[in-house]
């Protein structure tokens, strides 16, 4: 490294530090959660288009209208030369990286006006001045109403970009040939499931430059992506370590991330994954924020060029070891006999028309030994026993259990849940 490179990465790695000592300013306080409305949304893009009303570096369009009109918005930010197209859920149920997109504006209008410290005001006018950022959040509103992965004509939208059935999928299409993206970012969260190769530790978040061929060949576009892939896993490794990983890599015809790249947009998929404790993916909509604007600066000065590519390539793809909740050695009856086994659980938010209200509902995703896997909660159940309350042990079924251990209770299994009994494990 030369004395040059060696002060952009440590000015980088400052930025970094001083983005997360302060991000509690950039971050968008009407979305706390990942379960919001399309309304909630519009409110939070409203309030950032009076507080720009008089401002030259953004803008907020209206991009069209989904199959069920909704409006989807289109804001630009800044005056630079370098067209930057980021987009957030397409698929309805993944909400992560709409908040930080909401966290990047605010961080721009807090920056701007002065409300912080001066390296970050630098690094804001600097971004201002050489990109021009187009941001979709929620391109999928009418999902993400219902929260579910396709759109209400039932399509998942990311198999759609050669078909071009949905409007939603044609908007994008349109707006990226207008703008011709020198980066493109695709905004995703991907199941709990995934772990950082074949080690005991869930993604938090993966990355992947999506391949434009079969033979997964690697051109200035596709190597490019990878190498801003480095820098943003360079911002988050202080701070996550090894919670990175790199998304299954297969060339996939119909979508959009492997076509945009095959156009030669520079295109990078993000997908937002499990962080403990965090089941409103707070934790990992920062580190979002964060990679983001490294990305971000790393474009303008281009310091991404100088990566090399194993780092990306050293990145562990996600392996699949994980599930939500695993019930070691617990005995349960069927038809009048009883054997001990491990029971895995998955559980997925869905709306409760009734309570008017999310909430998680859980279902058997396998019945046998596990030992090869891991439970993001995980419990031995030896010598304790399951009575069914109702449902079965079946897969894909959703029973209500009692967990007790010869006569007394220690726990209830209900709606994905182990509440409190009279026992400790
Ligand atoms: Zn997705």
């Amino acid at each position: 490294m030369n004395h040059q490179e060696d002060r952009v990465s440590l000015h980088a790695k400052n930025n970094v530090a001083s983005l997360l000592s302060h991000y509690e300013s950039f971050t968008c306080d009407t979305l706390r959660h990942r379960h919001f409305s399309h309304a909630d949304l519009i409110s939070v893009i409203d309030s950032y288009e009076a507080a720009g009303e008089q401002l030259d570096w953004l803008e907020v369009h209206n991009l069209g209208a989904s199959f069920e009109g909704r409006v989807i918005k289109h804001i630009t930010i800044g005056r630079g030369d370098i067209p930057i197209l980021l987009w957030s859920q397409m698929h309805g149920n993944e909400a992560t990286a709409t908040m930080a997109l909401m966290d990047i504006i605010q961080f721009f209008l807090r920056t701007q006006s002065g409300e912080s410290e001066q390296g970050l005001i630098t690094l804001s006018n600097h971004l201002l001045q050489n990109c021009k950022l187009h941001i979709v959040p929620m391109l999928n509103p009418d999902g993400a109403e219902r929260f579910i992965r396709h759109t209400a004509m039932g399509i998942d939208m990311n198999r759609d970009f050669l078909a071009r059935t949905t409007p939603e999928a044609n908007l994008l299409i349109d707006l990226a040939a207008d703008i011709q993206p020198y980066f493109a970012f695709n905004l995703h969260d991907q199941v709990s499931k995934y772990s950082v190769g074949k080690t005991p530790v869930p993604t938090a978040i993966s990355f992947l430059a999506p391949a434009y061929n079969e033979e997964k060949e690697i051109n200035d576009t596709r190597k490019e992506a990878m190498q801003l892939i480095a820098t943003m896993s360079d911002a988050l490794k202080p701070y996550i370590d090894e919670r990175l990983a790199k998304y299954n890599d297969t060339f996939g015809a119909r979508c959009f991330g492997d076509n945009f790249q095959k156009l030669g947009y520079r295109t990078i998929l993000i997908e937002s994954g499990y962080y403990p404790q965090d089941p409103e993916k707070q934790q990992i909509r920062k580190y979002n924020f964060i990679a983001i604007i490294a990305a971000l600066e790393a474009v303008t000065n281009e310091s991404y060029k100088k990566q090399s590519l194993e780092k990306y390539e050293n990145l562990p793809f996600n392996g699949e070891l994980f599930y939500d909740l695993i019930l070691r050695n617990l005995r349960l009856e069927k038809q009048g006999k009883s054997f001990v086994t491990d029971i895995a659980i998955e559980q997925h938010s869905c709306w409760n028309s009734e309570k008017n209200s999310y909430q998680y509902k859980a279902k058997i995703a396998e019945i046998g030994d596990l030992d090869s896997f891991h439970g993001h909660e995980d419990h031995d159940c030896s010598g304790l026993h399951a009575e069914l309350v109702c449902g079965s042990f079946e897969l894909e079924d959703s029973p209500t259990f009692y967990i007790k251990k010869k006569d007394s209770m220690c726990y209830i299994f209900e709606n994905g849940f182990l509440s409190s009994g009279s026992d400790k494990w």
